[in-house]
Parts: structure tokens; sequence; C-alpha cells
């Protein structure tokens, strides 16, 4: 063949698939291309809507500090070109013919995962975050052997499992970050039944994690304390959280006198 089809890259004498070519659904998103730090636009496409897949059109999508660690390829495992964000919200705009929980215009997000082995034991205990086979919401490989890409983007697909509702009532650019820093502080205080009214929880770090964990122990009627490296953070903590106390971990003496009065208290 004498002429090259723009669609084909070679890969050494191997020719593969472009990016935008691989699946039927034109798709644009912003990817890092090397460990500089930068996102660039790029053309790429989606697999068309399965039987339980749920395609949808991103309207917000979190920030999470994981998408700099893999963009800068921080923990040494991205595979460029990486479109981040595993905090994914927007609208239903096709469903599979087998899909029962979403129809076209609910809100929707996409968290971290999009898919697992299904057949392990941690996979039938609903614990998919823990099977071996996981795929990430990008830089994944998916079942069908293609890259994963995040929701920075304008079009996102996934099976129906993996899609969470949005309730009507929250807006939607508040709702996306509770699909990864929400959900991993919403599951421990859960799992530890540290929400139960009157308790008194202690947040350490009031960083993207922590302001979330504030207002879900404030919501379940706790008390919070906050315990935070910075004083500049205590006017955050107090009066646009809502937190109860405030200490400055790196002050011993405030420390101590939080340890005292709470083990004179305990026993
Ligand atoms: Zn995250
Ligand atoms: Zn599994």
């Amino acid at each position: 063949m004498a002429s090259t089809n723009a669609s084909v890259v070679f890969s050494g004498s191997k020719a593969v698939t472009s990016h935008e070519e691989e699946h039927p659904v034109k798709a644009f998103g912003w990817a890092a291309r090397d460990n500089s730090g930068h996102l660039s636009p790029f053309n790429f496409s989606r697999r068309s809507t399965g039987e339980e897949d749920v395609r949808l059109k991103v309207l917000y999508c979190g920030i999470c500090h994981t998408d700099l660690h893999n963009s800068k390829n921080e923990w040494g495992s991205a595979s460029y070109p990486l479109v981040p964000g595993h905090e994914v919200v927007g609208t239903v705009t096709e469903v599979g013919s087998k899909v029962k929980k979403f129809k076209v215009g609910d809100k929707v997000g996409v968290g971290s995962l999009v898919g697992a082995c299904h057949s392990c034991d941690d996979c039938s205990h609903d614990l998919e975050n823990y099977c071996p086979k996981l795929i990430l919401t990008y830089g994944s490989l998916y079942h069908d052997g293609t890259m994963t890409y995040g929701g920075y983007s304008d079009t996102m697909v996934a099976n129906e499992r993996y899609v969470i509702r949005i309730p009507d009532n929250m807006p939607l650019d508040k709702g996306a970050p509770l699909l990864c820093a929400g959900i991993t502080v919403y599951s421990p205080l859960k799992y530890y039944g540290l929400n139960e009214p009157g308790m008194h929880i202690g947040i350490v770090g009031l960083g993207g994690l922590g302001h979330i964990a504030v207002k879900f122990a404030k919501a379940f009627g706790c008390k919070v304390t906050v315990i935070s490296t910075s004083p500049a953070k205590k006017k955050e903590a107090i009066e646009h959280l809502g937190a109860d106390m405030f200490l400055v971990s790196r002050d011993e003496q405030q420390m101590q006198v939080e340890y005292v009065a709470w083990y004179s208290h305990a026993f």
C-alpha cells in the first residue's frame, strides 16, 4: 500500500488503531502527554453503548490530587496520553438495552472504578475496590484491552454497576467531589460507627478530604475538633465549616491539655 492511512499509527512494525479511531464514538478531552504537569487538547474515542452501559454528557469533574500525581507520573504507573478525572458528573444521554437503574436525562456520576473481575471473593462481597483485577476510571486497560480515559472530557461511558445516581436536588458541581474525596471519608466514618449524634470526632488535616469529613461529621450531629498543623485554618474550620474546636498539632501545650482532658474524662 503506497499511502498511509491517517487513522493508523505504527508501533515498531505493528500497525495499531489510533486513539481517535479505536472506538466508534468521538470524544474530546484534556490529556497529559508527559510528566510536565501540563494538559493539552486530546481527540480520542469511546466505545459504543453496550447492553449494560450508561453514556453520559460530562458536565463537571472534580480535580483530585491523584490526578496531579498521575499526570506527573509521581507514582510511576502513568501511561500517556493520560486523561485524568475520577469525580465525573453529568446527565445520561443513552442507556443500553439491559440497563435497569437509569434513563436518559438522569443526573449521574462515575467515581474511581469502572470495572472488576466480578468472580473473586472481594467482588462477590461488593468490594470491587479490593479486586486484584479492578479497572480504574483512567489509566487502566478495560475488558476489551483498550485504555480507560477519565472525566476531563466531554463524554463518558460506563457499565451501570459503576454509575451512581445524583439526587435531583443536589447541584452537580457540588456532587462531583463526593465521588472520591467524599466516599473516602464517609466510608470509614460509617464503617467504624462514628456517625452517631453526640459523638466527639477529631479530624486530622483540613485539606480536600478533611473539609468534607467535617461536613459529614457535623451532618451526623457530632461534635467536631479539627486538628491541623496550620493555625491559619482555624477561621475556615470554625466559621465556614462549622467545626466546634480547633487544635494546632504543632502546639505541644495545646495537644497536651487536650490529651489530659480527654484521658481524665475517659477513665
Ligand atoms: Zn481521587
Ligand atoms: Zn474481582
